[in-house]
């Protein structure tokens, strides 16, 4: 495993992806309703993303045929966004946005619930996806120069773990610099203290799955969507992030701050 250490002049063009992908995804995820369809939230994605100059790292990609990934309820991640997938009341839905803009890709996802009735099942959703984005901001609180990627899985897994939900542990992060999936991976199941070091110049994504359920996968005849082996619900979150000397940014951050609905 080569990991490739992005430069000081290179950490300006991550930025400009970090908070284009971002505000794609924010804006994407406000107009999220019941009755949308997956084809629908690609459009959106390509018209936004276009409009800010980048274009959609995803489309392409070892031939996935969309722009975004969306993946819905017990689908865990690399959803495609064809009209067959109908948001309905109640759902969730984590929408996942990567872009390209001046060579260099931004990547990040939220998991929205969609408004319906509400009941036990919706609480409990609600609570997933609460639990998801605090393991995702105890994986960034991990990350610390001179320490080892594996803190970030082990803390993820902790906090999971402690609060009764699986990891998935199929799928991770990866670095991001001029290619969207570079080395490392990034386990959100490791062991602290083990792994890399991390040093400026890193980057890479942190993006936890939590599940109902077992944390098993399954994928489907499709050959992109992943979905859990039992069929209950999966959220997740993602962020971007760099090292540099003066300690990690959160690339996709700002426009996540946003309370998704
Ligand atoms: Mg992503």
């Amino acid at each position: 495993m080569t990991i490739e250490l992005l430069s000081p002049r290179e950490w300006e063009p991550m930025r400009v992806a970090g908070r284009t992908a971002a505000g794609t995804l924010a804006w994407v995820g406000a107009q999220l309703v019941a009755g949308m369809t997956g084809r629908d939230i690609d459009a959106l994605v390509r018209q936004d993303t276009a409009r800010r100059g980048g274009t959609p790292s995803q489309l392409g990609f070892h031939g996935f045929p969309g722009a975004v990934c969306v993946s819905r309820n017990e689908v865990v991640c690399h959803g495609i966004p064809t009209e067959r997938v109908v948001l309905r009341p109640g759902d969730i839905v984590n929408i996942d946005v990567t872009t390209q803009i001046g060579g260099y890709h931004g990547d990040c996802s939220m998991t929205f619930a969609i408004p319906g009735p509400a009941g036990p099942a919706q609480a409990e959703a609600a609570r997933l996806i609460d639990a998801t984005r605090r393991a995702l901001a105890a994986g960034i609180a991990a990350v610390k120069l001179g320490g080892r990627l594996g803190d970030v899985g082990a803390a993820i897994c902790g906090l999971a773990q402690a609060e009764g939900y699986g990891v998935v542990r199929e799928y991770g992060g990866h670095g991001i610099g001029r290619s969207m999936h570079m080395d490392p991976h990034v386990s959100h199941v490791a062991r602290a203290g083990a792994g890399p070091r991390l040093k400026p110049g890193m980057a890479f994504t942190i993006e936890p799955m939590l599940t109902l359920g077992s944390p098993a996968t399954r994928l489907l005849p499709d050959g992109w969507t992943v979905v859990t082996a039992d069929g209950r619900w999966s959220a997740q979150f993602e962020h971007t992030i760099l090292l540099t000397e003066a300690g990690i940014e959160v690339l996709t951050e700002a426009p996540l701050s946003q309370t998704p609905r």
